[in-house]
């Protein structure tokens, strides 16, 4: 450690991304969409790229609220779902405020929550792996729901987030959707209800757009503005606000419906093996499996993921 790493960093573990390789594997291990969009792309954006991008992506932001019924004002455009997380710690945690989250999920809550000095409380999971109901009543800053839930798929019900933002006003709410096109159900018309709701999206899996670096938080425009004031000025650059707009009007729907389909069909053939899995609102399952690692090497040597 260098003199110069800051001090409450001397144990901290960097978030790590799944393996990523050029050579030719059937890659499933970060749920990105196996089948790529077709774009159109303008020259004239590469010829613009001497100047910096509109700073505020309003036209982007216009047209993605437009979609969803709500204001631009509600909505934020980050580098990927994860830039508008590490906003979320950047605006609204002080070091030794609470965050917590019912295990297991999405592992860079807790990343992000060593980075900023949060005191990260973990729920236990209820007995089906779904979320802990604890979690209701907890007094925390921040509380995150996964849903569908990274690594379990696990739906969590509407109703239960909205248990959650009665339960306490002064609480925020993360209810993070990267996922949520592949089940059907979202929380972002509840931003108009509930002030304490952050819910985030992403272009990475449902728009096929991992690669782009695209990803939306939903919210009350006060909320919407203190995540802008921390953002750096130019946070998205202009091709991915210019491939973003278009991509706002893609049809998604018979891309979604078939990797759904390809979910089940693979269900169950893995169930006719014997094996548990768990039911899945999302482009990925997760499996109980006694020789987990041996499986992976095993899979890894025959250039699956
Ligand atoms: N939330 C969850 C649950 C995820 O699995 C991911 C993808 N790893 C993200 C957020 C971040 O997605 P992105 O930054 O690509 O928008």
């Amino acid at each position: 450690m260098s003199i110069f790493y800051r001090k409450s960093l001397k144990n901290f573990k960097a978030y790590i991304p799944g393996e990523q390789y050029n050579e030719v594997y059937v890659k499933l291990n970060t749920n990105e969409n196996p089948y790529s969009v077709n774009i159109a792309f303008d020259k004239s954006v590469i010829d613009s790229l001497n100047k910096y991008p509109e700073p505020l992506s309003l036209q982007l932001r216009a047209k993605i609220a437009k979609k969803c019924g709500i204001k631009r004002q509600n909505v934020i455009a980050g580098a990927g779902s994860d830039e508008i997380l590490r906003l979320i710690f950047q605006a609204f945690i002080d070091p030794g405020d609470k965050i917590a989250y019912s295990v297991p999920t999405y592992t860079l809550y807790k990343v992000l929550g060593k980075m900023f000095n949060a005191k990260v409380i973990e729920f236990k999971p209820a007995r089906d792996l779904g979320i802990n109901r604890d979690i209701i009543k907890s007094s925390v800053k921040i509380v995150f729901v996964c849903t569908p839930n990274s690594p379990t798929g696990i739906v969590t019900d509407l109703d239960v987030i909205k248990e959650i933002l009665e339960a306490r006003k002064e609480r925020l709410v993360i209810v993070d959707e990267a996922y949520a096109e592949f089940c059907k159900i979202t929380a972002i018309p509840l931003i108009k209800r509930y002030r304490n709701l952050i819910v985030l999206r992403t272009f990475s899996k449902s728009h096929s757009l991992a690669g782009l670096r695209l990803g939306f938080g939903f919210g009350d425009n006060e909320l919407i503005d203190e995540l802008l004031s921390v953002k750096d000025s130019y946070n998205l650059n202009r091709i991915t606000q210019y491939i973003g707009s278009i991509a706002v009007d893609m049809d998604i729907s018979e891309n979604v419906e078939k990797i759904i389909r390809e979910r089940e069909r693979v269900k169950k053939s893995l169930e006719e093996m014997d094996l548990f899995v768990y039911n899945s609102g999302s482009n990925f399952l997760l499996l109980r499996i006694k020789n987990a690692k041996e499986v992976y090497q095993k899979l890894k040597e025959k250039k699956v993921l």
